[in-house]
């Protein structure tokens, strides 16, 4: 067992597989991101490497990300492989939809059905806006094929102040027809572009406030560890949250590991990289248990905490920690 020193077990690993999109998402990332060389991602073997270790020390719960994983080679080969890690008892995938409509049949086989897609706005113009890429259509062509695959969908939409808080009820209306999860996500400054903020308008007070003016709200249970608070709308099919991600009110219970694209770790979404899991692979696979333990007990309380030791303060891509 993974476990800090604040009592909270470690099950679950967030791991990119590519630092790179074919999104640029303004809250995400620059148009001129800079990419790292392939060679300095984990490859294939590394990955499995990986986890098999975390599997043995009791991981359970892998999602891959990115960037974009859908635009890594050979990533359902590497699904495969990784579904039959003993010990991995779920694979999840949160992908932006543009590459993942004709993977969904082998998804639905393999048994990866949890899938978040993410969509912050229902309007093409505004996704041209947000994304700087015109690809609407092909997105919202992958959440009717995820629906008709009954795959369980939740759609990620992060809120962003004078960009898409017009939509929040549109949003909320489909889950009147739709068994989909719509989770608004508060914006962080994980921009890619130190465009810093010292506070957000659209905390998940005011977006729960919103909503509320126009459709009843009831508590539904979370699960655990769950980021997201959660509610449904009597009549609707399916259910809608909000993620705290700036506010962070889900620290104490928070069961997460995250792998960079190049093997970085963080043991908070706030913190800085505690280990080079590509470099330790190489040079000292021996160690690399002891090491991720070791980090883990080091583990700031929260987000906050862990925010105040960054050295990299807003500076970072959600593409290279993965969301
Ligand atoms: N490219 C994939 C996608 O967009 O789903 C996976 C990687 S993306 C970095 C993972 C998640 O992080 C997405 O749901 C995205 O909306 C979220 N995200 C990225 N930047 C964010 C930010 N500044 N604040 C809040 N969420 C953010
Ligand atoms: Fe790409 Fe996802 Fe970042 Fe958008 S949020 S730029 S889709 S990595």
């Amino acid at each position: 067992m993974l476990t800090d020193a604040h009592h909270r077990t470690i099950d679950y690993v967030r791991l990119s597989v590519t630092d790179r999109c074919n999104l640029r998402c303004t809250y995400c990332m620059p148009e001129n991101m800079h990419f790292v060389h392939k060679a300095a991602l984990l490859t294939d073997h590394e990955i499995i490497s990986l986890l098999q270790i975390l599997a043995a020390a009791g991981i359970s719960k892998v999602r891959i990300t990115g960037g974009e994983p859908f635009l890594r080679p050979g990533l359902m080969t590497l699904l495969e492989k990784i579904k039959v890690i003993p010990g991995i008892k779920e694979i999840a995938i949160t992908t932006n939809g543009v590459l993942t409509q004709r993977h969904i049949p082998a998804l639905h086989q393999l048994g990866i059905t949890n899938i978040n897609l993410s969509l912050d706005t229902l309007q093409a113009a505004r996704f041209v806006q947000i994304t700087r890429r015109n690809r609407f259509t092909t997105v919202m062509d992958t959440l009717q094929s995820l629906l008709q695959h009954n795959m369980q969908v939740k759609i990620n939409a992060v809120v962003m102040e004078n960009v898409n808080t017009d939509e929040l009820i549109a949003f909320a209306a489909l889950t009147r027809d739709n068994a989909l999860s719509v989770r608004f996500i508060e914006e962080m400054p994980f921009n890619g572009q130190g465009h810093s903020f010292s506070g957000i308008t659209w905390n998940y007070h005011k977006i729960l406030d919103t909503i509320s003016e126009t459709y009843p709200l009831q508590k539904i249970n979370d699960a655990p560890h769950s980021t997201s608070l959660n509610y449904h709308i009597p009549g609707h099919k399916g259910n809608i949250g909000v993620i705290p991600a700036y506010s962070r009110t889900f620290c104490g219970t928070c069961n997460r590991l995250r792998i960079s694209a190049t093997g970085s770790m963080k043991t908070c979404l706030y913190g800085n990289d505690v280990l080079n899991i590509k470099e330790m692979l190489q040079h000292d696979a021996q160690g690399l248990l002891p090491a991720i333990q070791t980090a883990i007990h080091a583990r700031f309380a929260n987000g906050f905490e862990a925010e105040q030791q960054h050295t990299e303060k807003n500076m970072e891509s959600m593409s290279i920690i993965g969301g």
